[in-house]
């Protein structure tokens, strides 16, 4: 396949898993070290649409027919600001959403305890990559199911809602991704993810939004969820060596 028809692939397994909903999020893929193709604005992931090439930096359109999404400066920013990334998802399902919007996102570093506790009983090996060692992760608690700190290691948080499509936003994105984080939730917004290949991308928006989905569900029961913590990670080692 071609790296537009596998883009519209993508984005149609987007739309049919419910991440986006008309014409809400955009996607790009890294087609060279210094250009990507991103969906045309307005394109709904689920239909067909054009796939506009552009210039990443200095980031600019390629295309004199069809228009990039509004949002592409900001993917633009994000593949500068990191090499390894070749895929890149903007989305808005229902229950990560609801999460961006609540206000009740507060950050911590968790997993920078989670590895500490996985590296002394695995013999000093680390849980994440070695850009995620930096000890600056700015996670939150979405530990629901240990998808969350194996597959996006990192996730990051803009609290102040900025415009869609600013120079501002693609500015912040930047400083975020550059950390290491795969993941950043946009207050009252959605969420960007990115990854290596396009399964990569798509799983890690699919797991960050089922742990929303158990955050959300625990809270409307009037509890909150029980996280995964560093015992839980030492109980299960300690049930699977024992098998
Ligand atoms: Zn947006």
């Amino acid at each position: 396949m071609s790296d537009k028809s596998d883009l519209r692939y993508f984005c149609n397994e987007v739309a049919n898993e419910g991440l986006v909903r008309g014409s809400s999020g955009n996607a790009s893929c890294r087609v060279e070290p210094n250009r990507m193709i991103v969906t045309e604005t307005g394109a709904w992931l689920g239909r067909d649409f054009y796939t506009p090439l552009c210039a990443i930096r200095p980031f600019r359109s390629l295309s004199d027919l069809y228009t990039p999404s509004s949002e592409a400066k900001a993917h633009a920013a994000i593949y500068e600001a990191r090499k390894d990334v070749r895929v890149i998802l903007h989305f808005q399902s229902p229950y990560a959403t609801t999460m961006a919007a609540s206000g009740r996102i507060h950050s911590d570093h968790r997993y920078g305890e989670i590895n500490k506790e996985w590296s002394k009983h695995n013999g000093g090996e680390s849980l994440f990559t070695d850009d995620h060692k930096m000890g600056n992760q700015r996670c939150d608690d979405f530990s629901t199911i240990p998808e969350i700190p194996y597959y996006i290691r990192s996730i990051g948080y803009i609290e102040q809602f900025i415009t869609p499509g600013s120079d501002d936003l693609a500015k912040k994105l930047r400083l975020h991704f550059s950390r290491g984080e795969n993941l950043v939730i946009l207050a009252n917004h959605g969420m960007f993810v990115v990854g290596k290949s396009y399964e990569e991308t798509l799983q890690r928006a699919l797991f960050f939004e089922l742990a929303c989905q158990i955050k959300v569900n625990t809270l409307s029961m009037g509890i909150e969820f029980t996280p995964l913590t560093n015992s839980t990670w030492i109980v299960e080692k300690e049930i699977n060596g024992r098998k």
